[in-house]
């Protein structure tokens, strides 16, 4: 399934030869209004001989509407050019795209008021180790000062540091070494396994304690010397202007809806491609 449609499959019925999905399991068809709309359009105009193969005709009258998905809708959260670009060229096109992505941006009132410089603060970092697999060395980091909203007050990221993929978790308060040993838990390891490396901007007493507390849980042997970083780490910066970004546009209208948005904003910021890898 691509991101424009998917199926829910019920397993209920019994399963069927492999690769074939039997009409009775198919509970829900996904498809975006979106492309409703540009069928609509379509079906009044005729389509160029040049539309590249698998993709879908948009009509003049549908254009600002496939921009206002791919762009300001809570599924992207206002992506640059190239993700409000990379959205659309999933099903979509017509020969102006570019441009036309180019000037709707230019013009967006949100983009205009939220986006601040994305260049990271100067520092002496020490290169970290690097990897080859997924979530086995993560980066974490905490948003804090934002205001109140569903009880939350913090948002903790943690960074695949391979594929950049991020998880904003939404905390009450800052954890102690302890909770966010249990967070780590509930959020990253039941999902994605033992990381072999975290790195963070906490003091190297939290970390350490940090540390223990999720070997402890776990029930691994504490290895200090390999398992943390304490040193501050471009990765969370960078990824906290990043959901800075998505929050203030997806909140714009109302700061303190924030939590509510944050599985939005974590989903937006995954599901488009990284500046770092292009992927
Ligand atoms: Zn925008």
């Amino acid at each position: 399934p691509d991101a424009l449609s998917c199926l829910f499959v019920s397993s209920e019925s019994p399963s069927t030869a492999e690769g074939v999905i039997s009409p009775s399991r198919v509970v829900g068809t996904v498809v975006w209004g979106i492309e409703r709309v540009v069928k609509r359009a379509l079906s009044r105009s005729v389509a160029p001989r040049n539309v590249p193969k698998n993709l879908l005709f948009v009509p003049v009258t549908a254009r600002l509407a496939v921009l206002q998905w791919a762009h300001s809708s809570r599924l992207t959260a206002h992506p640059g050019v190239r993700g409000t670009l990379s959205t659309i060229r999933q099903r979509f096109w017509w020969p102006t795209l570019g441009r036309d992505s180019r000037h709707f941006i230019a013009s967006c009132t949100v983009c205009t008021q939220t986006k601040s410089s994305s260049s990271l603060p100067a520092g002496l970092l020490r290169p970290l180790p690097t990897s080859s697999h997924l979530w086995s060395h993560v980066a974490l980091d905490f948003i804090t000062g934002l205001p109140l909203s569903a009880g939350n007050t913090v948002i903790l990221t943690v960074v695949d540091r391979f594929s950049k993929a991020t998880h904003f978790i939404p905390l009450p308060k800052l954890p102690s070494a302890k909770e966010m040993a249990h967070v780590l838990v509930n959020h990253v390891f039941k999902i994605h396994g033992l990381p072999s490396d975290v790195v963070s901007d906490r003091g190297p007493q939290f970390m350490s304690q940090f540390w223990k507390e999720f070997c402890r849980l776990i029930g691994a042997s504490v290895s200090l010397s390999s398992g943390f970083h304490p040193q501050t780490n471009g990765q969370a910066e960078c990824t906290n202007q990043i959901v800075g970004r998505l929050l203030r546009s997806l909140a714009f209208r109302n700061p303190s809806s924030w939590s509510e948005q944050l599985p939005w904003a974590e989903y937006a910021h995954n599901s488009l491609p990284t500046s770092a890898t292009g992927l």
